[in-house]
């Protein structure tokens, strides 16, 4: 009879992603001498790696937490995983007052250390792993962490709040107009990151292409990016997240373009691509700029990738506009994108909006447009086959078969210039490389969101 002691329930919800993220988790767990059990009723630990992408996915995910949690013995350790975790962080904990543990995306290779520390703790405080309480160097005036180390690449905030007018964001109300952050303090950090040994900095604020307005520096991002190359030389991946449509200057592309280390990679998320849409999302509603933009992008950097998002179903959204929209997604084959359906933030100017579009329509213009996007990233992927590229490792799997079963053959997961952290996909590289290490790695087979590789200099096995 196996010991309930030494077992886990693991539920897993949501994206592939998530599901690795679920396998590594399962990997180290019993490397650790844990066994997983199909009965909650029969494990100490229980863990649920939730999905918070939309609504439902959210309430799935509670509704799996609060299940467990009728259930729990007070032997029993319960631990939130996953986005849910990672978005709402301690709040989750006052949803469900019975979780032991919460634990964010990034931070699923901690699975082992937060059993241990759950198993030691002298008191019934739920204990978090998530990324404020990552490994962190600089403080802003505050005394407020503004960069999070998570294995070989961080974040380094250079401004916070938005002065952007979107209708359908609560941010700006809520954090106020945009503040950018000294560019010396900046420059600072990203040396002690390089002191540090992280291999990839990753520039964010809720509008990078926004930095230094307030300050009174024209052209703020590509002049901060100037400064941070020739202050990091050796650092070898610097990358730029959420640009705004209308903002990327001839300056910051020619930058980003003579600039080895700023990696071919584009953020931009653009909501939309019918003018009227966008005029009522009170967006940049200048749809050219943006063709222009990204064609010039791509003649000064042939490899580039870029990654936006779409809204279906905004208020209004006629299915003329949502045509528009999709024959945009055809022309401008995207490396990535992301679809939301549209949601109701209350207090936001959308909210008022005449014409809601019903949840069916929303839902359909979803997969209509993932569908027509699909092959397009599959596509886009498959052009990388044959091809060498260094790749950061991050961690490991086990492999599964065609069936989804597990193989037994641990695998790499690592991450190329085209991949951003947590959104985009993986290379999943035969053997096990060393996490943290930059390795040359060729591409043998494409997905839609992730490739296949093996360490360059070896035949695919
Ligand atoms: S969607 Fe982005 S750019 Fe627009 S207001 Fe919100 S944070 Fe600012």
């Amino acid at each position: 009879m196996p010991n309930r002691q030494d077992a886990y329930y693991m539920h897993n919800l949501g994206c592939a992603k998530n599901t690795v993220d679920a396998r590594s988790m399962i990997v180290l767990l019993e490397r650790h001498g844990l066994h997983g059990v199909g009965d909650p009723a029969q494990a100490s630990v229980l863990i649920v790696n939730t999905c918070g992408f939309i609504d439902s996915a959210r309430r799935e995910s509670l509704g799996a937490l609060r299940d467990l949690a009728a259930i729990k013995t007070p032997d029993q350790y319960l631990i939130a995983a996953g986005c849910l975790s990672q978005r709402y962080g301690a709040d989750l904990v006052h949803q469900v007052p019975e979780l032991d543990g919460v634990i964010g995306t990034r931070r699923w290779m901690d699975i082992v250390d937060l059993v241990r520390r759950l198993r030691a703790r002298k008191h019934p405080e739920p204990i978090y792993h998530l990324p404020d309480e990552a490994q962190t160097v600089g403080t802003d005036e505050r005394g407020v962490s503004r960069v999070a180390v998570q294995g070989a690449s961080a974040y380094l905030k250079i401004a916070d709040g938005c002065r952007r007018p979107c209708a359908f964001c609560a941010i700006p109300a809520i954090k106020g107009t945009a503040i950018s952050r000294p560019p010396d303090r900046i420059v600072h950090e990203a040396r002690l990151l390089r002191d540090q040994g992280v291999q990839e900095v990753i520039l964010i604020a809720q509008d990078t292409t926004d930095y230094g307005h307030d300050l009174g520096i024209k052209d703020g991002l590509a002049a901060l990016l100037e400064q941070l190359v020739a202050a990091v030389p050796d650092m070898p991946w610097i990358r730029i997240m959420y640009a705004y449509p209308g903002y990327v200057t001839e300056r910051l592309i020619d930058v980003m373009a003579s600039h080895e280390q700023i990696v071919p990679y584009l953020d931009i998320p653009l909501q939309h691509a019918h003018r009227d849409a966008l005029l009522r999302m009170r967006r940049p509603a200048n749809v050219e700029w943006v063709r222009d933009t990204i064609a010039a992008m791509r003649t000064a950097m042939p490899d580039l990738a870029i990654r936006t998002t779409f809204i279906v179903g905004y208020p209004g959204e006629t299915d003329e506009e949502f045509e528009t929209l999709m024959q945009f997604v055809e022309d401008m084959q995207f490396d990535r994108v992301g679809c939301f359906t549209y949601s109701y933030e209350p207090g936001t100017p959308s909210a008022d909006l005449p014409d809601q579009v019903g949840e069916a329509v929303m839902l359909h213009r979803h997969h209509v447009l993932m569908s027509t996007q699909q092959p397009i990233s599959l596509a886009r992927n498959q052009a990388f086959v044959g091809r060498t590229l260094d790749v950061l490792v991050e961690g490991h799997a086990e492999a599964v078969d065609g069936d989804d079963r597990p193989t037994g053959e641990i695998i790499s997961l690592a991450r190329s210039y085209r991949d951003a952290p947590e959104i985009d996909g993986y290379v999943l590289v035969e053997g096990e490389l060393p996490t943290g290490a930059f390795v040359p790695v060729r591409i043998t087979g494409a997905m839609v969101y992730d490739l296949l590789a093996v360490p360059d200099g070896q035949r695919s096995g």
